[in-house]
């Protein structure tokens, strides 16, 4: 199948650059992947999609990868967008949805980034990579390095939850913990390249993760029969998530695929233990500032500092949407009432996005009618350390206490 990529494009200055070779940053800042959309168009029908595999792949024309063979995968993609009435009634709205992204390989929607990332780099002969990873990065890149044959290095915050720190381990990836936060893990990364060799495979230090999160976009749209939500609400870290499905949007866009001009408001949701995009948003700037003692049980979004940081900035002004930070110490009750209400296992960065309904429906800027989509962008089942609701005991040396039973 053909490749569509036109060039990549500096996001800071919109300098032109190639796209047949490996390419990292420019300017210090990251780069969008191009195609000729209008001959995507011409190429690629909404039709041909009836035939094709439930797989983020299914959108190859959309998507940077110059030769089928050299396709690195685990089946990701095609998660599905689940409605939540019985939540919904909770938080005063009728039609609220959640895209379930914790189904995907490795448990999070990172394993959409790394599928791309991966697929690329080993297509252009990178034998080796590391990344500075809060969590879920890590284990996806340890999955798709390992499915490649390839060689990774992982450097995480010491608090890394554990599942994360076993499956780096575990997948083969040599896995290091650092007294210190994803961006003094980054600069391990950075420090490293000329004597270790690695290529760095840092949330959005290459173009490619992009490319597989904006799949998130491409399914939403196509599972809403090419009709955009009112809102979403999307937990920030490094903002590939919400930045991949904003472009994807305008390509969909561009190529006349969308039932309507509608775009859906973004809502960046980060937790008050760690705001930089929110602090930013709020004083009206374009770039944040280092979150100062950044401290949350959301390790996805303890990011005190993102280099995409305008590009989220941008998405979120540009589709009339907000940031909204919540109360940190809320987040396993917001698990509690999400998972028990739909029985999806909901991940304590999601778990953030129902507190940001509660708030943003208090102010009167989601209405209760507006169709607002959720992403649970990981498993909950990964947080054992922020899942701290415990079953009551039976002690068995007793007779069993079927009133107290009854009473729970
Ligand atoms: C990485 C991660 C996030 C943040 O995603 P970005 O796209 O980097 O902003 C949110 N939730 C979970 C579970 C994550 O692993």
């Amino acid at each position: 199948m053909p490749c569509y990529v036109t060039h990549l494009e500096g996001a800071i200055d919109g300098a032109i650059l190639a796209a047949g070779q490996l390419q990292t940053m420019h300017k210090d800042r990251p780069l969008w992947v191009r195609y000729d959309l209008t001959a995507v168009a011409k190429a690629f029908t909404k039709e041909m999609l009836r035939d094709r595999e439930p797989t983020l792949w299914r959108y190859r024309e959309l998507l940077p990868v110059t030769d089928d063979q050299q396709i690195i995968s685990l089946g990701e993609g095609m998660s599905p967008l689940l409605a939540c009435p019985r939540l919904g009634t909770h938080l005063g709205l009728s039609d609220l949805w959640i895209k379930d992204e914790s189904q995907l390989p490795t448990g999070s929607f990172k394993s959409r980034g790394m599928a791309l990332a991966i697929t690329m780099a080993h297509g252009f002969g990178v034998k080796r990579v590391a990344l500075p990873s809060a969590g879920n990065a890590g284990g996806a890149a340890a999955a798709y390095s390992a499915r490649a044959g390839m060689e990774a290095f992982v450097f995480m915050p010491a608090d890394t939850p554990m599942i994360n720190q076993y499956e780096c381990v575990t997948g083969g990836a040599k896995t290091f913990v650092a007294n210190g936060l994803i961006n003094d893990c980054g600069r391990i990364v950075r420090e490293g390249k000329d004597r270790m060799g690695w290529f760095d495979l840092s949330t959005l230090k290459e173009p490619y993760r992009i490319e597989g999160k904006k799949t998130m976009g491409l399914e939403l749209a196509e599972q809403f029969n090419w009709e955009l939500p009112d809102v979403i609400l999307y937990p920030t870290g490094g903002g590939t998530g919400l930045i991949g499905m904003w472009k994807a949007f305008h390509e969909l866009a561009s190529m006349g695929w969308l039932a309507s001009d509608k775009r859906p408001r973004m809502v960046s949701v980060q937790s008050e233990g760690c705001c930089p995009i929110v602090t930013a948003f709020n004083k009206g700037d374009r770039f944040a500032e280092l979150h100062q003692n950044a401290a949350t049980i959301a390790s996805g979004i303890r990011v005190p500092a993102a280099v995409g940081d305008f590009m989220i900035l941008d998405a979120v002004r540009e589709s009339r949407g907000c940031a909204v930070s919540v109360e940190e110490s809320r987040i396993r009750d917001w698990m509690q009432t999400a998972m028990s209400h739909e029985g999806i296992a909901v991940c304590p960065e999601a778990a953030a996005c129902v507190g940001a309904i509660e708030k943003l429906t208090a102010t009167g800027w989601i209405k209760p009618n507006e169709r607002v989509v959720i992403f649970n962008t990981g498993a909950a089942q990964k947080y054992v350390e922020a899942i701290t609701n415990k079953p009551r005991s039976i002690d068995l040396q007793q007779p069993i206490d079927w009133d107290a039973i009854e009473a729970v």
